[in-house]
């Protein structure tokens, strides 16, 4: 077996290192190891996917005016749903030979450019219109999710119902401005709350109800900043003093909380049901490493490294946005299946699938763009089996003798996922962009593209601006639905400047008595991005210093099992940087403190 390695990553120039049983995983799907760190890698993936920014434009077959992840003028053909799906264009046509005297991704970048491209992802879905990503959805509006209803503006939900501004909910209804809860209802401006009810402000609770900011509380009631409090007193609170219909008071409010959040101990990662894992907001998995945002309700998560968004996959590395089954994959996106390498969109039964995107599904392909129920193709040109795995293995070796070089001389063999200048998208459309932020001349200098997705988008006066609208939800008017909004960020806006209210949107803030948002849905986006911890680990000690916390702000309530005067040894891995504010515990000292 390999020792492990300390290598440098190509991109960053950072160390990273390959642990020994990485290599018997490299090994097995017969691949290099990377030559990209773990976050490059990651960065890289996501640069395939834009989720968030649509385009009006025209289908290039039935050329009616739609609604597209592509603004109009891209490379390639864009096709609406209907007709990508439909039997009126056929990827075969677009096949070609494997010329071995032109590099691999060269050919594949040609291939790219003719071959359709679907306009978003919308299935089985009813009056989702502008929803890049829903599956058997309903009446959603910006919204990525499955088996959603009824939900606005938010990223990442799974059987969730009238939710609005939020980001990864499971199994919640009425939710607003919350982040990673699970199966809860009314719960506002929350952060890792599972089980909870009719709350304002929580941070990891469990089954709590009418709590106002509160941090980890276990079955709690009527609980205001972690204090207890009758029914009677709790409403006369509520009511007195923490009314949020006022955009001014919630402000305040919150102020309140993310004060009150950061003097409390948090518990080191997100990680519920796991059995040896490391990573962050992870429900059921085990002997896991690096593994990010992986909520599985059948607990299936095993043999995984560097996943991210990934539910219920098994022996594989490196995969984001993927969902159950997928099983000895490594370095792909948003792909099912069995064997899938350095691949977007392989769909359904997919498997041995190498360097292809948009299958539905396929096996054994190399290089193939949007193939349906195919097998044994190259650049989407059939060959017989034996044909195929004669060729295969010389490819992968002209791969390795005459790799591909981008812009900035980064080098691609076999075994590195496609480069970024390679991507359907702009860098600046990407998930990439949100969790690896890069403003147009960072991405000029990484040899990226960049869009002006203004440009596209159009330009609009505003009527109001956010400093304007009414304070309190009570005194606005039905005709706020036909302002344009500036929104309050002004020239820092992630939008376009300026935003509107759409009618099911204001029901929503008056049924709840919230105040009108003061910024545009990307700003309130990328928000909540920034209030989620990043996606890498570092090695630290628990910051219980005995009976207090190393910087002195919290004070342990009860005798820790290492004793009073001595410091916690224990370690662990933290999506927390070290410089962080926040008072970080190990697993034992957090359960202590948890009441
Ligand atoms: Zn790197
Ligand atoms: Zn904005
Ligand atoms: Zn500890
Ligand atoms: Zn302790």
């Amino acid at each position: 077996m390999n020792q492990s390695q300390t290598k440098i990553c190509q991109n960053c120039k950072t160390d990273f290192t390959i642990e020994s049983e990485d290599f018997a995983f490299y090994d097995k799907i017969n691949v290099p190891p990377p030559t990209f760190c773990p976050e490059c890698r990651l960065q890289r993936r996501l640069a395939v996917l834009n989720e968030r920014i649509l385009y009006k434009r025209k289908c290039d077959l039935c050329e009616n005016e739609i609604f597209a992840l592509y603004y109009p003028d891209v490379s390639f053909p864009v096709y609406c749903q209907k007709c990508w799906y439909s039997d009126n264009w056929n990827p075969m046509d677009y096949g070609k030979d494997y010329d071995f005297n032109k590099l691999f991704f060269e050919q594949y970048k040609e291939l790219m450019n003719v071959v359709p491209r679907f306009a978003f992802v919308n299935l089985n879905s009813v009056n989702c219109d502008y929803c890049a990503k829903v599956w058997n959805s309903k009446n959603c509006y910006l919204t990525i999710g499955f088996e959603t209803e009824d939900c606005l503006y938010g990223n990442y939900t799974r059987w969730a119902k009238n939710c609005v501004d939020y980001f990864m909910l499971v199994k919640c209804d009425s939710c607003y401005e919350s982040i990673n809860c699970t199966s809860c209802s009314k719960v506002y401006f929350s952060q890792c709350a599972i089980e909870c009810r009719d709350s304002y402000f929580l941070y990891d609770c469990r089954n709590c109800s009418n709590c106002f900011g509160c941090v980890n509380l276990r079955n709690k009631q009527y609980y205001i900043f972690n204090k207890p409090y009758s029914k009677e007193e709790y409403e006369k609170i509520m009511r007195d003093k923490y009314d949020l219909s006022g955009f001014e008071n919630f402000s305040l409010a919150r102020e309140k909380f993310n004060e009150f959040v950061n003097r409390i101990p948090r518990r080191y990662a997100a990680l519920l049901k796991t059995i040896d894992t490391t990573g962050n907001n992870i429900v059921g998995a085990k002997n896991c490493r690096n593994c990010f945002d992986s909520d599985t309700l059948n607990y299936n998560t095993e043999n995984a490294r560097y996943i991210f968004m990934a539910t219920g996959v098994s022996d594989s590395y490196d995969m984001s946005e993927t969902g159950e089954g997928a099983q000895l994959c490594y370095d792909s996106v948003t792909s099912f299946g069995y064997n899938i390498l350095f691949t977007v969109n392989a769909a359904g039964e997919s498997y041995n699938v190498i360097y292809s995107d948009l299958s539905r599904p396929a096996h054994h392909i190399f290089g193939c763009i949007g193939l349906r129920n195919k097998q044994y193709c190259i650049l989407n040109k059939q060959y017989a089996k034996e044909e195929y795995e004669e060729i295969v293995p010389k490819i992968i070796q002209h791969m390795n003798d005459a790799p591909y070089a981008d812009k900035k001389g980064r080098i691609y063999k076999y075994g590195e996922f496609f480069p970024i200048e390679l991507s359907p998208f702009a860098y600046n459309e990407t998930i990439a962009n949100e969790y690896f932020p890069l403003d147009k001349k960072e991405i000029d200098n990484c040899g990226y593209r960049y869009t002006d997705i203004r440009k596209y988008k159009g330009s609009y006066d505003l009527t109001i601006r956010a400093k304007d609208i009414p304070d309190n939800i009570k005194n606005v008017k039905d005709d706020v639905l036909n302002e344009i909004i500036g929104c309050f960020n002004g020239n820092a806006c992630k939008g376009i400047g300026v935003f509107k209210i759409i009618e099911r949107e204001l029901e929503f803030y008056r049924k709840n008595n919230l105040p009108l948002p003061r910024v545009c849905p990307d700003c309130r986006h990328y928000q909540r991005i920034k209030q989620r911890n990043p996606l890498k680990l570092w090695r630290r000690q628990c910051m219980c210093g005995g009976t207090q916390s190393d910087n002195r702000v919290y004070q342990n309530t009860i005798n820790h099992n290492h004793h009073n005067d001595n410091h916690c040894s224990n370690e662990f891995e933290t999506t927390y940087a070290p410089e962080r504010k926040e008072i970080v515990y190990c697993e034992q000292c957090y359960q202590q403190e948890v009441v």
